[in-house]
This record gives structure tokens, C-alpha cells and sequence, in this order.
């Protein structure tokens, strides 16, 4: 080999180790820029994940400044209740049973509203359609408790399971309607009832401790309105309640907003404008409620 063949071999090799060293040079930088893109991509990431959390925590921070708030609030307004009951002669809670009913019931609530009164409805089973006068009763802050699925006696009757079941069934209805998870219950017939007798001897003694069990309360009445029975206008309506009311005790007044009870819707606000003038105060049954129960009769 001639010295310039060595020479010429000689560069070749360098060129090629040249091409070989800018080869790995790039591959080092295109790596090198690889890594700074995933090093920025998860810092990004962290930095939107960080402020993600933050923001929850906020938004959480703030649900429970307004919870606390709320419940601040509603025991004030408890506290102011109950100095106001402790200052009046009485209380009325007015009940209303086997609604809702289209007619009647947005007249009730409208005579309740105006007069700035809460009240309780133990509903049966009810359509779509009345589904919103159940919400309207919720939105309006009065007590939905619990009447039935149906009030047919033979049915509701012909067991203390199957009774128990009458109100499981419109507990869910109304827990689908309004998601409130009523326990307050009144027997159709109330608890002192006789007609039981046909289908099932010593139900009502059975029931009366079963639904306690179960966790419910239950409500019958010492003020009846009798606008199911025998008062025949407004006028006996009135009569009836504002004869029976007593002074120094929870008056459970008994009424109904079924269709075509008029005379109830008619006697309604002089019922409330009697009770305000002599010292009363009107409230919802609530879970702090003392039962008012009458004795049973099977
Ligand atoms: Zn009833």
C-alpha cells in the first residue's frame, strides 16, 4: 500500500467515524428534546391536576360554610318557634288525608300560603299528573306523611302485613316523587278504627305496635272536622273545629283534600284567622312531634 492509499484510507475512516458522531450527537438530542417535552407535559399536568384539587377543595370548603350556615339558620328559626309556642295558648297542626286531588288541593295550599301556615298531608296513591301538587307541598314546606297506597278497608286490612305493605308502597311512591323518606303515617280509618273488625280480628292491636317497629309514627286526631262524615256546609266545619279546639295542647285537626271538598277549602281560612285571633299557633307535624293517638279499638 502506497502512503497515499494509507492517507486516503485514513480519511475515510475519519469521515465515517464523522458521520457515526453526528449520528449519535443527534440521537442525544432528539432524546435530550424528548425529555424536556415529557418533563414540561408532566409538570403541566401536575400543575392542572394541583389546581383541580384546589378548586374541589374550595367548592367543598364552601358547600360546608353554606350546610352550616343553613343549619345555623334553622335552628334559630326552631329557637323562635318554639319561644313562640311556649307563648300561645295552643298548638293546631291541621291535617289534611286522601289527597291530593286536582281541585281541591291547589286551593287548600294557595288559603295556606296566603296565610302563612304549614300543614301536614297524608296522601294516597296519586297520578302523575298530581305528582306535582305532591312536590308543590314539599316546595312549600309543609309535612308529607303517609295515608296509604289505597284506603280500600278490605284491602288495607286483611293483614298486618299487608297494611304495613300499604304504607311501604307510598313511602316509595313519594320518595320517588320528592325523595323525602316519609315515617309519618296515619291509619285510613285512624287507629281506633272498627271496620278492621270484618277482616281481620286484632289487627289494630297488632299494628299499632308493628308500625313502631317499623319505624313509623302515626298520627290520628282530637279535632274532627267531620267534612268526611256528617257537616254538611263550611259552617259545620267551622263549627266542629273551632268548638273542639283546646287550649295548652297539640290540636291534631282533622281534614281532607280529596275532589269535590269545598266546603272544607270554604272554611278553611276562618278556621286559620279563629286560631290566630285566640292565641293559637299553627305548625306541621314533624319527626319531633308528640303522637297523637287514640285507643284501639280491635
Ligand atoms: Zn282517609
Amino acid at each position: 500500500m502506497s502512503v497515499n492509499e494509507i492517507i486516503n484510507d485514513s480519511k475515510e475512516k475519519i469521515l465515517k467515524y464523522r458521520y457515526i458522531l453526528i449520528a449519535i450527537l443527534a440521537i442525544i438530542i432528539i432524546l435530550l428534546i424528548i425529555f424536556i417535552v415529557v418533563i414540561i407535559k408532566v409538570n403541566n399536568n401536575k400543575n392542572i391536576n394541583d389546581k383541580i384539587i384546589a378548586d374541589k377543595q374550595e367548592e367543598e370548603k364552601n358547600i360546608m360554610l353554606v350546610e352550616l350556615e343553613n343549619k345555623r339558620k334553622e335552628e334559630e328559626e326552631r329557637a323562635r318557634e318554639k319561644q313562640e309556642e311556649e307563648n300561645a295558648k295552643g298548638i293546631i297542626y291541621l291535617t289534611f288525608d286522601d289527597g291530593p286531588s286536582l281541585d281541591t288541593t291547589p286551593k287548600i295550599l294557595e288559603i295556606l300560603e296566603r296565610k302563612n301556615v304549614k300543614a301536614t298531608f297524608f296522601v294516597l296513591h296519586y297520578s302523575d299528573k298530581n305528582a306535582e301538587l305532591v312536590k308543590k307541598e314539599v316546595e312549600k314546606k309543609h309535612t308529607i306523611a303517609l295515608h296509604g297506597y289505597t284506603h280500600t278497608y278490605s284491602e288495607v286490612y286483611s293483614s298486618a302485613d299487608t297494611c304495613i305493605e300499604n304504607f311501604r308502597k307510598i313511602q316509595e311512591q313519594v320518595f320517588q316523587t320528592t325523595g323525602i323518606k316519609s315515617n309519618i303515617i296515619r291509619f285510613p280509618g285512624g287507629s281506633s278504627n272498627t271496620v278492621s273488625r270484618k277482616y281481620c280480628q286484632g289487627v289494630m292491636t297488632e299494628l299499632s305496635n308493628r308500625v313502631l317497629e317499623e319505624g313509623f309514627k302515626y298520627f290520628d286526631w282530637n279535632v274532627d272536622s267531620d267534612d268526611a262524615g256528617h257537616a254538611k256546609n263550611s259552617e259545620d266545619i267551622y263549627n266542629n273545629v273551632t268548638s273542639k279546639i283546646k287550649e295548652s295542647r297539640s290540636n291534631v285537626v282533622l281534614m281532607h283534600d280529596f275532589a269535590g271538598n269545598e266546603k272544607t277549602v270554604n272554611a278553611l281560612e276562618r278556621i286559620i284567622d279563629y286560631g290566630i285571633e285566640n292565641g293559637y299557633v299553627f305548625r306541621k307535624i314533624t319527626d319531633e312531634t308528640p303522637m297523637v293517638r287514640h285507643s284501639v279499638n280491635n
